[in-house]
């Protein structure tokens, strides 16, 4: 008998529902001024929400409303640009 069982957290992206590994996806966080930012330490305090490090489901995510809906956030459009120009760094699909 191994360490079987040991607990790894797992989160599940807003876009594609998948879940993964907590290391495997990148937490973006509604801080307190409002705004949501990358939280690439996913440490900050807020509201976090996952979504996989790939500019897909980062397209997805901001298309619509998931983001605002899983963050309880109205993005403004400066917002959503700062986090689309991120996702543009972001290799596509997989
Ligand atoms: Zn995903």
């Amino acid at each position: 008998m191994a360490l079987k069982g040991r607990h790894i957290p797992e989160r599940t992206c807003i876009a594609c529902r998948q879940s993964r590994e907590k290391k495997h996806l990148i937490r973006l966080v509604h801080t307190k001024d409002g705004v949501v930012e990358v939280d690439l330490s996913a440490q900050k305090p807020g509201r976090g929400a996952y979504l996989c490090p790939k500019r897909d489901c980062w397209e997805l995510g901001l298309r619509g409303s998931r983001l605002e809906y899983a963050l309880r956030v109205k993005l403004t459009r400066d917002n959503r640009q700062a986090l689309m120009s991120y996702a543009g760094e972001l290799p596509r699909g997989d």
